[in-house]
C-alpha cells in the first residue's frame, strides 16, 4: 500500500484588486492498492446536538472519555463527513452520495471535492450505499430530482431498501426522525428503476463484498475491498466517531437506531479490525477518515494513517 498526500485547490475566485483566493483547499490522501486507488472526499461536516450522539450516557462519564479529545462539555459535536472513492477495474465507485444541499449548511460540499480531484458526477460508474440516512443518501439527486450520478448504477442492501421504502415507516419511526423517513422514500423512489439490491456476503462489484453491520440502521452495510495487496474496509457509520466508539464501544450511540445491536456490531468489528490490522475508511472519523484500530487495554483507539 502506498500513501500519497497533496493539497488540492478546486478553483479560484477573483476578488477586487485582482487578488485571487482559493475557493476550497484541503489535504487529500490517496491509497494506492495494486492497480486500484482509494481516495476520501470531504462532504463537509455535521453539527449534531450532544444528546443526539451521546444519548443517555451520564454527562460526567461521557466527559471523562471526551476530555482527552478536547470535547468535554461540548454542547454540539462536529463530525467530518468523508466519502470513499474507489477507482479500479475501469470502475469509479462512490460509497454513499453525501448530504446534498437540503440537510445542513455545513455539509453537501461533495461537488467541490470531486472538482478538485478532477472527477465529474458523470464519471461515477457505481454508487454503493452503506445506509439510508440523510448525510449518506440525500446527495444522490440533483436540483431537478434526477439522479445526480446520471451514468451510475446504484446499489443498496436489500434490508435497508425494504426498511426505508416501507409505506408504514413514517408512522412507526421515532418522531424526531420523520424527516429521515420522508426524505429517504422520496429519493429511493427516483432511484428504484435499475437499482441493484444485495445481501450480506454478496460481491456487489468485482472485489467489493458487503458485510452486514446492522444496528446504526436496520440494514447498514460495510464493504470489504479486496486488492492484490490487501483488503481495506469502508465502514460507513457502524463506527461513527473516533472517541467514545473506540474507548467505550459497548456504550449506546444515540445516533444508532437500535443502540444495543449497534454496540454489539461495533465491539465485534473493532476487535476484528484491530486483530487483523485492517486499514479502514470511516465516514465520520476525522478527515480523511483513514486509519486502523489498535487495542488499548480492554478497549481500542483510532490510529490515523501516517
Ligand atoms: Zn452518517
Amino acid at each position: 500500500m502506498k500513501i500519497s498526500r497533496r493539497t488540492l485547490i478546486s478553483g479560484v475566485i477573483a476578488v477586487a484588486g485582482s487578488a485571487v483566493l482559493p475557493r476550497i483547499a484541503w489535504a487529500n490522501t490517496t491509497l494506492s492498492l495494486g492497480a486500484g486507488m482509494l481516495d476520501t472526499l470531504s462532504d463537509g461536516h455535521l453539527m449534531l446536538p450532544r444528546s443526539f450522539v451521546l444519548g443517555d450516557i451520564p454527562v460526567a462519564e461521557a466527559d471523562a472519555v471526551l476530555e482527552p479529545f478536547g470535547l468535554a462539555g461540548a454542547a454540539s459535536l462536529l463530525p467530518d463527513c468523508n466519502l470513499t472513492l474507489w477507482r479500479g477495474d475501469d470502475r469509479t465507485v462512490l460509497f454513499d452520495a453525501g448530504s446534498g444541499p437540503d440537510f445542513m449548511p455545513t455539509a453537501g460540499h461533495l461537488m467541490a471535492a470531486m472538482d478538485a480531484l478532477g472527477i465529474t458526477p458523470e464519471d461515477v460508474t457505481d454508487v454503493v450505499f452503506t445506509h439510508g440516512h440523510p448525510d449518506h443518501l440525500w446527495g444522490a439527486l440533483d436540483d431537478f430530482d434526477e439522479p445526480l450520478f446520471a451514468n451510475a448504477q446504484h446499489h443498496m442492501g436489500q434490508i435497508e431498501w425494504d426498511y426505508w421504502t416501507d409505506p408504514a415507516l413514517p408512522d412507526t419511526i421515532a418522531a424526531d426522525r420523520l424527516t429521515f423517513a420522508v426524505g429517504a422514500a422520496r429519493r429511493l423512489e427516483v432511484l428504484a428503476e435499475g437499482i441493484n439490491l444485495f445481501n450480506d456476503g454478496d460481491e456487489v462489484l468485482p472485489g467489493i463484498t458487503a458485510r452486514a453491520t446492522h444496528g446504526h440502521t436496520p440494514g447498514h452495510m460495510a464493504f470489504e475491498i479486496a486488492t492484490e495487496e490487501e483488503t481495506v474496509m469502508v465502514l460507513g457509520d457502524c463506527v461513527a466517531n473516533h472517541h467514545i466508539a473506540f474507548v467505550r464501544p459497548d456504550w449506546p450511540n444515540g445516533s444508532d437506531q437500535d443502540t444495543a445491536q449497534g454496540a454489539e456490531t461495533r465491539a465485534a468489528l473493532l476487535a476484528q479490525l484491530a486483530d487483523t490490522g485492517t486499514v479502514f475508511a470511516g465516514f465520520h472519523l476525522p478527515a480523511p477518515g483513514l486509519g486502523r484500530a489498535v487495542r488499548d487495554g480492554n478497549a481500542f483507539r483510532f490510529e490515523p494513517l501516517t
